[in-house]
């Protein structure tokens, strides 16, 4: 058997099955499942086979430890992989000489829920399934509209009314069944979790799906590989919680394999109107729903169905979770795109934002090895980057004059 699946609360184990959710006695919010390997098998049976190797797929080099049961259901559409660099500007600006930028933005599907797609994608065709379906406030449903179009694979998606355009244009021109619906994301998630089980769909939706979270890993797997070892800290933006559970999965099945040699703090930054976490983990208490109303999408989230996953990964990995307003959200926006040259849309602004009050408050150290998560692209959200810049352009006359004057008013001096 390549995996058992392990409540999260009460630790009840269970066989592999690609069709899994939740545990029956805990519930879909306490009862996540976690994906266990054999890690001591693996460690013997693969000797230096499992390792860190550059130039090969992360879903490749690291298939012993992810619960696909063959490499060809993942769908030809290369997922993952992304870059990791540093940005001396940023690195200035924040003092953090050793700040690196992990731009998952550069994903097919311009975000890295196209890690948790292709892996659930995998898991459907495994279980033999023609439909797929997932709620989704867009980056998911967008990601898999597009994964399984590469597979032929109907998908079904339940997305909230104020879905930005370019998500949807997404699910629409990738041929998705879109079900447009007049409430917010947490009504939508509910709603897609009954379909699925009235009407037999593979359920992709974030966290009763154990597999999204191991799919989301390999971002931690690739992190570790391109830094050749765990980084001090990984700050990361937190909606549902699935992305932050993935990277402490990640980074602790490598632990536990002994190629790396420690966790990484992991801090996750909510906005501050969807921040049940961030609320849970300050009162030390259970997540309770809350109203989630921020202009930053992916992250507008009252019911965070891997809640339970963030609070371990935070609590574990000797990290915080806390909260940033959408006006710092707007201003790392800017921050990051015209100083560091990356355009991110605002959820994955908010982890630039987090990070900045994490070194006021000196949670975060300038001469830590920090990893920035950047979980989306920002030309997913246009309107809100024309909010947060100057839009009404003065028409110019097309004569060198015109352009003289105008460039000595922008630069203030002499040309
Ligand atoms: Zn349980």
């Amino acid at each position: 058997m390549k995996y058992v699946l392990k409540c999260i609360t009460c630790a009840r184990e269970f066989e592999s099955n690609p069709k899994a959710s939740t545990c029956p006695d805990c519930g879909a919010f306490k009862g996540t499942l976690d994906v266990i390997y054999p890690i001591e098998d693996i460690r013997k049976d693969a000797g230096d086979e499992l390792a860190f190797r550059r130039n090969v797929s992360v879903f490749r080099s690291f298939l012993p430890i992810l619960p696909l049961a063959d490499i060809f259901d993942l769908p030809p559409i290369i997922v993952g992989d992304t870059p990791i660099f540093q940005s001396p500007a940023l690195s200035q600006l924040t003092g953090i000489e050793n700040l690196w930028i992990k731009d998952d933005g550069r994903n097919p599907s311009a975000s890295l829920k196209d890690r948790a797609s292709a892996i659930a994608i995998a898991m459907a065709t495994e279980a033999g399934a023609s439909i797929i379906a997932t709620a989704s406030t867009g980056n998911a449903a967008s990601s898999l509209a597009t994964l399984a179009a590469s597979v032929s694979m109907k998908a079904v998606l339940f997305v909230p009314r104020d879905i930005p355009q370019p998500k949807l244009a997404q699910l629409l021109i990738h041929g998705a069944h879109v079900l447009k619906l007049d409430c917010d994301y947490d009504s939508a998630f509910d709603l897609c979790q009954t379909a699925c089980e009235k009407f037999g769909w593979y359920n992709r939706n974030s966290a009763v799906n154990p597999f999204t979270g191991e799919g989301k890993k390999t971002a931690a797997l690739e992190i570790a590989r391109d830094l050749g070892g765990a980084p001090d800290t990984v700050v990361c933006p937190v909606g549902d919680g699935c992305i932050i559970g993935g990277l402490y999965k990640g980074f602790s099945d490598l632990k536990e394999l002994g190629l790396t040699d420690k966790m990484p703090r992991l801090y996750g930054i909510q906005a501050e109107g969807a921040s049940p976490v961030v609320k849970a983990f300050q009162d030390n208490d259970e997540i309770k729903p809350t109203e989630a109303k921020t202009m930053a999408d992916s992250i507008s989230v009252g019911y965070p169905r891997d809640g339970v996953k963030a609070l371990r990964a935070v609590k574990k990995s000797d990290g915080a979770m806390i909260a940033v307003s959408d006006d710092e959200i707007m201003e790392a926006q800017k921050i990051l795109a015209a100083k560091g040259g990356i355009f991110a849309e605002p959820a994955a602004s908010a982890a630039m934002a987090g990070m900045i009050r994490l070194l006021k408050k000196e949670d975060i150290e300038p001469q830590e090895k920090v990893v920035l998560l950047i979980t989306g692209h920002g030309l997913k959200d246009i309107e809100a980057a024309f909010r947060n810049i100057q839009t009404d352009l003065e028409i110019i006359k097309p004569n060198i004059k015109s352009v003289e004057n105008k460039i000595k008013q922008v630069l203030k001096t002499e040309l």
